[in-house]
């Protein structure tokens, strides 16, 4: 590994700030339960400090603004198409590009070209809705990922990896032809946004490659996964951000992309392949689905903006900034005793709440009930990501008991600052000392689909 000697300092000015509502802990234990303890039920005005997600929190660019008054609206080859099929291509490699309206459009067009009834799609960990478009298709999904993914207390450098014995089982269990493709994510976002490394990852292409099947590209977070591979892997310490992006895509068939993500925009998302039989059997399903295939779900002014952030979200200085501060919260969150998943990924940070909360079991959500602990004590707005968000078999209707049942506290890029982070750090401590005072859950609504969005939930009294 090699060493960082500059500091993780912004390279950027503020230009324009918005102003918070200050909450009293009375106004937020009404808002809570109003929420059901569910945070993504909360009105962000009751929110002091949001950490729900990165995903289209991120603050644009006094340049990606300007972009937005280059829209150019046009129903058809509107000129910022063309710009962002010209930027991914120019910086993830990718040949043709099929806007969507975000990362999911991508993924359901993709999983209806590619999945039939009956395959299996192996990948290094699931997301939510991957494996749920996969499903729709009529896949299954099967984890690959190495197991210390799913150990919290590992220090594996590339908990993103894949396992060749798990993918070797699967198809001497079911057949190559049965495998559509490999999905991989970089920066495993469920993992904890742990990196996958190019060693891991040209082996998988050679792997691929062998078998035939095609190797797909979950890049929601691929420049945070090369500042990993830039800091860890051998041989990487001297390329640029924007090489080592390169790198990974090219190794790649095709990619979805949510570019809410690395790519700074609020809104936005694309698929794109190399293949142009693939590409031709995409644009056939954008227009069922997002709209024209120069624009997806796309407005021309966003997919100005998002051509404009991806060339800033490769920069070295970008992503040292935004990686440095979650290892900041991380390593100041660990001074004070609290269990984090390690090492610190690239766009957040785990808490361990089964180690915080040893009393409540994983079917009272442990993790659940920490976010609404920590919203209550400070109106800090963090995720649950454990049995609530793995959802039920869809085959047995069991509930999922994932080993990992974190807290999420995800850094919006370029928008709180250092001080913020010591309210965090300061916030999670105090709940953390109080741990005995917090009660398990019990849903009281269920929704179907993607139950953690709309769930609701009371106290389980001892
Ligand atoms: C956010 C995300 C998606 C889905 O993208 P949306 O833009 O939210 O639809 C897919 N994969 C990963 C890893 C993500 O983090």
């Amino acid at each position: 590994m090699t060493m960082r000697t500059k500091p993780w300092a912004e390279p950027y000015k503020v230009k324009m700030v918005e102003l918070l509502k200050m909450t009293t802990q009375e106004e937020r234990r009404s808002a809570i339960r109003e929420a059901g303890y569910n945070t993504f039920l909360l009105k962000s005005e009751d929110v002091y400090i949001d950490l729900l997600t990165d995903s289209g929190t991120g603050a644009m660019s006094d340049r990606q603004w300007a972009g937005l008054m280059m829209g150019d609206e046009a129903y058809a080859g509107s000129r910022n198409f063309y710009h962002l099929r010209d930027t991914v291509e120019a910086y993830y490699s990718y040949k043709f590009t099929v806007p969507t309206h975000q990362g999911r459009g991508a993924e359901n067009i993709l999983s209806q070209c590619l999945i039939s009834e009956g395959d299996y799609v192996p990948g290094n960990m699931y997301f939510t809705t991957t494996r749920l478009h996969q499903e729709l298709a009529g896949g299954t999904f099967v984890d690959v990922i190495v197991d210390d993914a799913h150990d919290p207390a590992s220090t594996h450098p590339f908990k993103g990896d894949v396992d060749f014995d798990k993918l070797n089982a699967l198809v001497e269990e079911v057949g190559a032809e049965k495998i559509p493709y490999v999905c991989i994510a970089t920066c495993v976002n469920m993992a904890g946004g742990q990196p996958i490394s190019l060693k891991n990852l040209k082996e998988l292409r050679r792997w691929c490659d062998t078998h035939g099947i095609l190797l797909v590209h979950d890049m929601t977070r691929v420049a945070e996964n090369a500042y990993f591979i830039q800091q860890r892997e051998d041989g990487y310490a001297e390329r640029t951000i924007q090489e080592i992006v390169h790198e990974i895509c090219a190794l790649t068939d095709a990619a979805t992309m949510s570019a809410k993500k690395d790519a700074i925009v609020n809104i936005g998302g694309f698929l794109a392949v190399n293949d142009e039989e693939l590409y031709e059997r995409a644009c056939n399903l954008v227009v069922v689905y997002e709209g024209l295939h120069t624009y997806g779900g796309m407005a021309g002014r966003d997919m100005e903006a998002l051509a404009i952030g991806i060339t800033e979200s490769v920069q070295d200085d970008h992503i040292q900034a935004r990686v440095g501060q979650v290892e900041y919260l991380g390593r100041n969150l660990q001074d004070r005793g609290v269990p984090i998943v390690v090492p610190t990924g690239g766009h957040a940070i785990f808490l361990d709440a089964r180690a915080i909360l040893p009393d409540i079991p994983q079917e009272q959500f442990p993790a659940q009930a920490l976010t609404a602990a920590l919203y209550l004590d400070t109106g800090v707005r963090a995720m649950e990501r454990g049995a609530v968000s793995a959802g039920r078999d869809k085959d047995s209707g069991e509930n999922y008991m994932p080993k990992l049942e974190l807290v999420r506290l995800a850094l919006p890029r370029r928008v709180y600052t250092q001080a913020h982070m010591d309210v965090v750090v300061d916030s999670v401590a105090r709940v953390m000392t109080e741990a005995d005072r917090i009660k398990g859950l019990r849903f009281v609504f269920e929704p179907e689909y993607l139950r953690f969005f709309r769930g609701r939930f009371e106290e389980v009294e001892s």
